[in-house]
């Protein structure tokens, strides 16, 4: 490994899966979704030689996604690009082994490189917020950062994707300071990352059977429920047609707008949990 790249003491692999693991999804014709164990990588473009890689899957997944990417676009193929959605473990967790094999830029927001380049640690997880068994497990779940050092760049001030015509990234903190989504106006496809997700991350049982259901960002992890309510206020208003997000299956059409209005109109009981950590905090 470089020494010049290195991940934070806590990494570690995570026994975790879903019945989505090891599978893909064409949700576009330039638009593939796969699951790393409970997490979705994303490949957008339909030329082996023109696309990008979104997120960057759970610890000890790089040959797993070296493979996904082969498959679809030819062996040798490789992204012009990674763009992060943000930092979090489970979508930087092949970072490293990717970013050699590949010898590619990444891309993220200002916001969140020091979370990428060996700065500042995420707060810890929350194993007492409310939820289920996921969020119980979640103090295992690795919060220091990876140490991209100089491979790691800010997306350009004026919204647009290094390598993605025709997306700009939307910033949606709360979830993480400098957390983004990526929004196609033509289409009104989204890639959401972890501002809202379509299954209950923190249920054991839902994660393992993927059940659909709109939720706010995984709990065990949100630290800013008012941002990232207004988060998702911002991407309803986009009215998008499809949406990618970092955990679940994808969602669209008429489900997609009327799940975003109920989390929407009903964001602290469906969202925001009843207790935890991170909860009221910035009522103090
Ligand atoms: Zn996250
Ligand atoms: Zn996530």
């Amino acid at each position: 490994m470089d020494n010049d790249m290195n991940y934070g003491d806590d990494y570690k692999y995570i026994p975790a899966t879903s019945i989505g693991s090891g599978v893909g999804i064409n949700v576009l014709p330039d638009l593939y979704s796969h699951t790393v164990q409970i997490v979705n990588i994303i490949l957008v473009g339909n030329n082996k030689d023109d696309f990008v890689l979104v997120d960057a899957g759970m610890p000890e997944s790089a040959d797993e996604i070296i493979s996904v990417v082969e498959e679809r676009f030819g062996s040798n193929s490789r992204p012009k690009a990674i763009i992060l959605t943000h930092g979090h473990f489970d979508h930087v967790g092949a970072l490293i082994e990717l970013v050699e094999y590949w010898d590619v830029s990444v891309y993220a927001h200002e916001l969140e490189l020091p979370f990428l380049t060996g700065e500042k640690s995420y707060p810890e997880p929350d194993p007492s917020v409310e939820g289920g068994m996921v969020a119980k497990l979640s103090s295992m779940f690795p919060n220091e950062p990876v140490n991209l050092g100089n491979h790691v760049e800010k997306l350009p001030p004026d919204g647009s994707v290094p390598y993605m015509p025709g997306f700009n990234w939307v910033h949606t903190p709360g979830h993480t300071p400098g957390h983004i989504s990526l929004y196609r106006e033509d289409d009104r496809t989204l890639i959401v990352g972890d501002t809202f997700i379509t299954v209950k991350q923190e249920s054991l049982l839902k994660v393992l059977k993927q059940q659909q259901e709109i939720s706010g960002p995984p709990r065990y992890l949100t630290p800013d429920w008012k941002a990232a309510k207004e988060s998702v206020i911002k991407l309803q208003r986009l009215n998008p047609s499809v949406a990618i997000t970092g955990h679940g299956y994808p969602m669209s059409g008429d489900l997609l707008a009327e799940s975003l209005e109920k989390l929407v109109h009903d964001f602290d009981r469906i969202a925001v949990p009843d207790y935890g950590e991170y909860v009221n905090r910035d009522e103090h």
